[in-house]
């Protein structure tokens, strides 16, 4: 039998056997596998266990010793006990039939009046390093495995990493490079475990759980991991309801026209300065949208400017989007029209739903229930609509200044926070396509995720996010994502709330921060610490090619701000560039005679724009330097703009570093236009171009 064969033959009877394993606990009233049990369905999944066999009298304890040979170990068997050990259940080590007796006594003396069902005899594992492998379900990507090393680097040190199931090769790899403890593994004082095996062990039991998704929570605790191979010691399972299907997935074709729609109506436009409805329409007219535009208003002939129609039916032409501004409870009313006019997107902008309550979600409820089989898309309810500079569309309830057209992509699930940071980042960043998911009742961030970044204009993207709708669709959709275009995401909502009592100890380590960091580094999203870390990556990311090389070449015009630059790129493992001696000698030739060191370049205040960029040119020429950090003299920034434009990075990064750059806004706007970022401390742009060094290592086209 080749292996697929083989595999396919175990899954089978693996389902069947934990199948009638899950009846028996059912009958009995428990929700959870005893060991002996969960050893059985581990061994018929190809994964090595010490076995474990029921003795339910002495003679039968020792019957079996006899049959494994000694050393063996007696547990505890009752569905009552969870922690064997706890309470003197475990007896380890026992060499001969004597011994055995004596331990069946003892245990049985120990847990006098519960419900035993007898003891498991198991063969004694010689030691090893101790790991922990572990399975919970967490409540937004559900099944995640959790892996560490046992003992107090887990009750401790809480040394785990979690990965979302299914894992791929690459993540069993990673999930065990990730914890700290991974040294160990390794090789220490002569003592390394098989990470290849334990690799193996970790794709076998996500498989397990791709395949039984009944079960809920495993632990694996402790696994003895040798030097070839390893050995299930102790095995918990835990079974659930089956987890509901995750939302349908919005195929990308179908986004299409909600980013390019030919025509809108606003549904409760305004021609009242300061309404809601005044200032989205106000956004579409003055943007220039390059389609038609319906106001929808009952009471006004016209507004600002444009012909109004009473109702969305009274339009005769087709009609791609329609946004809706009017009251929650009047909503479910103008969805079923829109609707009926053979409208593709709605986009309800106004509030006053699912986050009001109950009653809010009723209503959500409704307007799903008309839109769907109408095949309708929805975007909200409760947020700021679509903004796409490409379509000169801006959909936003808040007044959106001019924008120039850009390629990023922002997500955002808070409309009234993307308008108030569009307001001064234009100046430094250029967006393509800006989406607010508001309460994300159908379109979610995963579709838009997937739609948007599928956009010829769009280069980058970046997400504000405070949940997750898509599940583990969001993994996969991202994963392929980050194969291409870079995602920088800022997950807010830090907290445990609402974490349930856990039951296994994966369960107990598993806080939803955890996972959420998890899933990013699974899927190649880059993580943001805060909305400034967020911005100041995508910007990075939007205006400058990805350096190929770890190499940095440092050019500055105060030793000490050199000299932090060097530290701080060295902290974010990537290192100084070494030129070449030729081109050493020309950068010798350009520095005033009093200072030395050619990377950091000091020109100890004598730098001007003229010799930045002749700096520039030599270091280009270096096949050593992957990217730059030009650390800029606030005092005369407006020169450099110029200069820094003019020269042929080929391919080559340059980011700006200017100390008390706030207080020169003016310049710093010039030299952003021209394409450098420019950040206020060396410590933010060796940040970023590390997560573009190694974005482009690891993740790009991986
Ligand atoms: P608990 O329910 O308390 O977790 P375990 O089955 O994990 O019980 O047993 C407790 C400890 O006893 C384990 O951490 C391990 O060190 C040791 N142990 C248990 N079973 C074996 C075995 N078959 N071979 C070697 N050591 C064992
Ligand atoms: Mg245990």
């Amino acid at each position: 039998m080749d292996k697929e064969t083989q595999h396919m033959v175990g899954d089978k009877g693996m389902t069947d056997l934990l199948r009638k394993m899950q009846d028996q606990a059912k009958k009995e009233g428990r929700s959870y596998l005893m060991e002996h049990e969960c050893k059985q369905v581990l061994e018929d999944m190809g994964i090595t266990t010490t076995g474990s066999r029921a003795a339910r009298s002495e003679e039968e304890a020792v019957e079996i010793f006899r049959s494994i040979g000694a050393p063996v170990v007696l547990k505890v068997l009752s569905p009552e006990v969870v922690h064997k050990s706890d309470a003197g259940g475990v007896k380890l080590n026992l060499k001969d039939s004597e011994e055995v007796r004596e331990g069946y006594r003892a245990i049985m003396d120990s847990f006098k009046g519960r419900n035993i069902v007898g003891v498991s005899v198991q063969e004694m594992a010689r030691p090893g390093i101790e790991v922990i492998v572990g399975v919970t379900r967490d409540p937004t990507f559900g099944p995640v495995l959790m892996f560490g090393l046992g003992g107090v680097f887990v009750e401790v040190l809480r040394d785990v990493a979690f990965r979302s199931i299914p894992l791929l090769e690459n993540d069993a790899q990673d999930i065990i490079e990730e914890i700290r403890g991974y040294a160990l593994l390794k090789g220490y004082r002569g003592i390394a475990g098989d990470v290849p095996a334990l690799k193996d062990l970790l794709l076998r039991i996500s498989r397990l759980v791709e395949d039984f998704p009944e079960i809920a929570e495993m632990d694996l605790n402790p696994v003895f991991l040798y030097s070839s191979g390893y050995m299930v010691v102790d095995a918990r399972i835990i079974l659930g309801e089956k987890p509901p299907q995750p939302p349908r997935p919005a195929s990308k074709e179908d986004l299409h026209d909600l980013f390019y729609p030919r025509s809108i109506a606003v549904i409760g436009a305004s021609g009242t300065r300061g309404k809601l409805g005044w200032n989205v329409f106000c956004n579409l007219l003055n943007h220039n949208f390059d389609g038609k535009l319906y106001p929808i208003n009952p009471r006004a002939e016209k507004i600002l400017g444009i012909k109004a129609y009473p109702r969305i039916s009274d339009v005769k032409e087709p009609i791609d989007v329609a946004i809706i501004l009017v009251s929650a409870n009047m909503t479910p009313e103008v969805v079923k029209e829109c609707c009926d006019c053979g409208v593709k997107y709605i986009v309800v902008e106004s509030a006053g739903f699912a986050e009001m309550g109950e009653q809010g979600k009723q209503i959500e409820q409704r307007m799903m229930d008309i839109a769907q089989p109408h095949g309708c898309r929805l975007l909200g309810p409760n947020c700021s609509g679509v903004i796409n500079t490409h379509s000169s569309m801006v959909q936003s309830i808040g007044i959106v200044d001019e924008l120039t057209r850009g390629n990023i992509g922002l997500i955002s699930q808070a409309g009234v926070c993307a308008a108030g940071m569009l307001w001064g980042l234009r100046h430094i960043m250029d967006f393509g396509i800006v989406a607010t998911i508001g309460n994300k009742l159908d379109i979610n961030e995963t579709d838009m995720l997937d739609a948007i970044s599928e956009d010829p204009n769009v280069d980058v993207m970046c997400m504000y996010l405070e949940s997750v709708k898509g599940g583990r669709r969001f993994v996969d959709v991202a994963h392929k994502v980050t194969g291409r275009k870079p995602v920088i995401a800022l997950k807010s909502g830090r907290t445990e709330a609402g974490k349930k009592a856990a039951t296994s100890h994966t369960a107990s380590l598993a806080g939803n921060d955890e996972i959420f960091s998890a899933i990013f580094k699974q899927s190649g999203i880059i993580r943001a610490r805060d909305y400034e870390h967020m911005f100041n990556l995508v910007r990075a990311f939007a205006k400058q090619p990805l350096p190929r090389k770890e190499g940095v070449f440092i050019i500055t015009y105060a030793g000490s701000l050199g000299v932090i630059a060097a530290d701080t790129v060295t902290d974010n493992k990537l290192r100084l560039a070494d030129l070449e001696p030729e081109l050493k000698e020309r950068l010798k030739k350009l520095l005033p005679e009093y200072v030395g060191g050619l990377n950091p370049e000091d020109y100890t205040f004598s730098q001007d724009a003229e010799q930045v960029r002749k700096t520039i040119e030599i270091g280009v020429e270096s096949e050593d330097v992957g990217s730059f950090i030009v650390v800029l003299q606030a005092e005369i920034l407006g020169s450099y703009a110029e200069a820094l434009r003019d020269i042929d990075y080929k391919g080559k990064p340059i980011m700006a570093v200017v100390a008390g750059k706030e207080f020169a806004m003016e310049d710093v706007i010039a030299i952003e236009k021209v394409g450098v970022p420019v950040y206020s401390t060396p410590e933010i742009v060796a940040d970023a171009l590390a997560a573009m060094y190694y974005y482009g290592k690891n993740t790009l086209e991986r």
